[in-house]
C-alpha cells in the first residue's frame, strides 16, 4: 500500500513531525476538556456561595427587624396595654431603622390599630399583605410578605409580621414595613466579579431588591426562566436570561424561614471567559509549536536531502572511477556509507590498475606470441624444406651409388680374374664404401618418411606393437641369449599411435640395448611402463655398456655415434628416428645412464581409452 505513494524524503518527513504532532493534540483536547469542567465547577461553586451569603444577609435584615418588634412587644407600654404610648415608642423605633416604612399594629381580626405613618387615633386604611397577617395568625410564627404598596405611604413595601399578645386586644400583629431599598444595599454590597446580577424575590417573582438599576426594576416580575425555575424548584445552576436580556448562569436560594428568594446571575460570557482564554493560549501555543515542528522538520529534511545527495555524488563519483569523498557528514550512516565507497574506490583503484597491468602483460604475451608463431611457421616450413630436400637428396643419391655397386660388379666379374690380389681388394672397399653409402642414404630416407609417410595416428594396445619388434628381433635375441622382460603394467595399455613407428621405436631402443651389451654378461632388458596423468612413460632398460651423461643429449641428433664402425656396427641415425616418432606423437624421450652398469631410455605417448573399456589407460594402474 504504502509502496504506492511517491513522496519526498522532505514530505516524508514532515508527514512524520505532523503526525506526532496528533497524541500531543488529543491530549491538550482532553486536558482543556478538563479544565473547562473544572473551572465550570468552580464557577458554580462560586455562584452557589455568593448566593448563600447574600441569603443569609438578607436573613439577618430580617431577624433585626424581628428583634426590633420583639423589643417593642416587651415594651412597658405594650405589657400595659397603653396602645398610645405604644405608638409613640413604635415612631421612635421606626425613625431609628434604616429604610423602615412604618410600624403597624394589627389586632387579630384584621383591625388596624395604629400606623406610625399616622397621628394616634386618626382613622385608619385597610391594611396590606393580608395573607402574610394571616399565616402569622395561624402559625404563630412571624412571617415576611410579599411585596405590597402601604396602605398609607403608596410605596412599595414588604411587611415583617410578629405576633404578640397585648392586654386587652388578646393575639396581635406588629408589623413593620420596611422598603427595597433596605434590599438593595445588600445586593450591591455583594463582592462579585463585574457583571453579576443580584436579585431578591418574592414568592411571586416580584423583584424587590436588585443590585444593578433597581429604580427600573423593582417591583416588576424578574424573568419568564427564574419563574420557571422557582415553580419547578430548581435551585442548582441554571440558564436564564436577566431583564435586560444577556444570557446567565443563575443561582436560587432561599431565605431561611421565609418565602424570599436570592437569585444570582453570572453573564455567561464570564464564566467562559477563562475557559476560553485557556483555549485561545493553547490554540496558539499548539499552533506555534505545530508550524515551528514543520519548520524544524522542513530544514532537517532539506539538511538530510543534502547530505542523501553527497552521498549519491559520491556513489556516481565511484561508478565513474572518481575519488568519492563524504567527509563529516552530520549523519553517522552516511559517514559508514562514504568510508564503504572510500574502501570500494581504493578496492576499484587497485583493481584497474591490476587490470591494466595484466592487460599490458597480455598484449605482451599475444606479441610473444605472434612471433613465436611466425617462427613455429618459419621452422615447419624449413623443417619441411629440409625433409622434402633429404628424401630427393637420398633417392637421387641411390641412383648413382647403384651404379657404382654394379659398374664394381661388372669390373670384378669381367676383369677379375686378371686383378691382383690388391687391386680385387680395393674393389671390395669400393663396394663396401658404397654399400654403407646406401645404408646410410636409406636411413636418411627413412628419417624423412617419420613425418612425410606416416600412418595415421589411431588408439593402439602397445603389446601388439611390442611382441612384433621382439619377433623382428628374434634371432639377434636368440643369438646374444637375451634375457627380456614385460611389465605386467604395460599389458593392457592403450595409447594414440601410429602402431607400425611405435613397433619401430621399440626395435630400435630393444635393438641397440643388444647392440651395445656387455661383452662379458648376458644382456637383461627390462621393458615397462607406467601411466601418469594423460600419459604413458615406457622404458627400455639394459645391464650394457652405458653411455656417459655428457652423451645424453647427443646421441638423439643424426649420425651422432660414440664408438667406431670397427667396434660396433650403424649408422647414428637409431636414436633419431626414435626422437622423430615420439616428437610426432607429442611426447618426450630421454636416457638415464650410468657407464658400464646399463641405460634405460624413457618415451611418453598420449594415452588412449580402450574401446569398450572401463578406463582410458587400458590397464588400470592403481
Ligand atoms: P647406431 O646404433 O647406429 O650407432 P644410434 O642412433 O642407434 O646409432 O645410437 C647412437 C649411439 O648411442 C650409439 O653409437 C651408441 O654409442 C649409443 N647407444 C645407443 N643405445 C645404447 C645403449 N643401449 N647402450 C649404450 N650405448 C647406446
Amino acid at each position: 500500500m504504502i509502496s504506492q505513494f511517491r513522496l519526498s524524503f522532505r514530505a516524508w518527513l514532515m508527514l512524520i513531525s505532523a503526525a506526532s504532532a496528533i497524541p500531543i493534540i488529543i491530549f491538550s483536547a482532553f486536558t482543556l476538556h478538563l479544565l473547562e469542567v473544572k473551572q465550570r465547577d468552580a464557577v458554580y461553586d462560586f455562584l452557589g456561595v455568593q448566593a448563600r451569603i447574600t441569603a443569609t444577609q438578607v436573613d439577618q435584615r430580617i431577624e433585626t427587624a424581628l428583634a426590633t418588634l420583639h423589643a417593642l412587644a416587651l415594651s412597658d407600654a405594650a405589657l400595659s396595654g397603653n396602645i398610645q404610648a405604644l405608638h409613640a415608642q413604635s415612631r421612635r423605633l421606626a425613625g431609628n431603622f434604616t429604610d423602615a416604612n412604618a410600624i403597624v399594629f394589627i389586632c387579630k381580626d384584621g383591625e388596624n390599630i395604629f400606623n406610625t405613618n399616622v397621628d394616634f387615633g386618626k382613622e385608619l386604611p385597610r391594611i396590606g399583605a393580608i395573607d402574610s397577617f394571616k399565616s402569622s395568625v395561624r402559625t404563630g410564627s412571624p412571617s415576611v410578605s410579599d411585596m405590597f404598596l402601604g396602605s398609607v405611604t403608596k410605596a412599595p413595601v414588604i411587611a415583617i409580621n410578629y405576633p404578640t399578645k397585648i392586654p386587652e386586644y388578646g393575639d396581635c400583629i406588629l408589623r413593620l414595613t420596611i422598603r427595597p431599598s433596605a434590599f438593595n444595599s445588600i445586593m450591591s454590597a455583594q463582592n462579585a466579579p463585574k457583571g453579576w446580577t443580584f436579585s431578591l424575590i418574592d414568592s411571586t417573582g416580584t423583584i424587590i431588591g436588585r443590585n444593578r438599576e433597581p429604580e427600573k426594576f423593582i417591583g416588576t416580575k424578574i424573568t419568564q426562566s427564574v419563574l420557571d425555575a422557582l415553580a419547578d424548584g430548581i435551585d442548582g445552576p441554571f440558564d436564564a436570561y436577566t431583564m435586560s436580556g444577556d444570557p446567565v448562569k443563575a443561582k436560587l436560594q432561599k431565605i431561611s424561614k421565609f418565602n424570599l428568594y436570592v437569585a444570582v446571575g453570572a453573564p455567561l460570557d464570564d464564566l467562559i471567559s477563562g475557559t476560553r482564554r485557556s483555549l485561545i493560549i493553547y490554540s496558539v501555543g499548539g499552533i506555534a509549536a505545530a508550524w515551528a515542528g514543520l519548520l524544524i522538520a522542513f530544514w532537517v529534511a532539506r539538511h538530510l536531502n543534502n547530505q542523501l545527495r553527497l552521498a549519491s555524488g559520491a556513489s556516481i563519483a565511484l561508478g565513474l572511477g572518481a575519488q568519492p569523498s563524504i567527509n563529516n557528514s552530520s549523519v553517522s550512516e552516511l559517514n559508514a556509507i562514504g568510508n564503504s565507497l572510500t574502501a570500494a574506490s581504493a578496492h576499484q583503484q587497485k583493481v584497474t590498475a591490476a587490470l591494466a597491468e595484466s592487460e599490458s602483460k597480455e598484449a605482451e604475451l599475444a606479441a610473444a606470441n605472434a612471433a613465436l608463431a611466425s617462427q613455429t611457421e618459419e621452422l615447419v616450413r624449413s623443417n619441411a624444406e629440409l625433409e622434402q630436400f633429404a628424401y630427393v637428396a637420398s633417392h637421387d643419391l641411390r641412383e648413382p651409388l647403384r651404379m657404382i655397386s654394379s659398374y664394381l660388379s661388372l669390373l670384378e666379374r669381367r676383369y677379375g680374374d686378371r686383378l691382383d690380389g690388391d687391386g680385387l681388394e680395393f674393389i671390395g672397399f669400393a663396394r663396401d664404401g658404397a654399400k654403407r653409402m646406401d645404408h646410410l642414404v636409406l636411413d636418411l630416407l627413412d628419417l624423412s618418411r617419420i613425418e612425410r609417410k606416416g600412418d595415421p595416428i589411431v588408439p593402439m594396445p602397445i603389446m601388439p606393437s611390442v611382441q612384433l619388434a621382439l619377433t623382428n628381433l628374434g634371432m639377434t635375441i636368440k643369438d646374444n641369449s637375451a634375457i627380456i622382460t614385460t611389465d605386467d603394467a604395460i599389458q593392457h595399455s592403450w595409447v594414440l599411435g601410429d602402431p607400425t613407428q611405435i613397433m619401430r621405436l621399440f626395435q630400435n631402443l630393444i635393438g641397440n640395448s643388444l647392440k651395445y651389451r656387455k661383452p662379458d654378461a648376458d644382456p637383461v632388458i627390462q621393458i615397462g611402463g607406467r601411466h601418469l596423468d594423460g600419459y604413458w612413460q615406457f622404458s627400455v632398460g639394459d645391464n650394457g655398456i652405458g653411455i656417459a651423461s655428457e652423451y645424453f643429449e647427443r646421441v638423439f641428433g643424426i649420425f651422432q655415434r660414440l664408438h667406431t664402425r670397427e667396434k660396433y656396427e650403424g649408422t647414428g641415425i637409431g636414436l633419431a628416428v626414435c626422437k622423430k616418432i615420439v616428437e610426432r606423437h607429442r611426447g618426450r624421450i630421454w636416457v638415464e645412464s650410468i657407464p658400464s652398469e646399463g641405460s634405460t631410455f624413457h618415451f611418453t605417448v598420449l594415452s588412449a581409452a580402450r574401446p569398450g573399456g572401463m578406463t582410458a589407460t587400458g590397464t588400470d594402474p592403481a
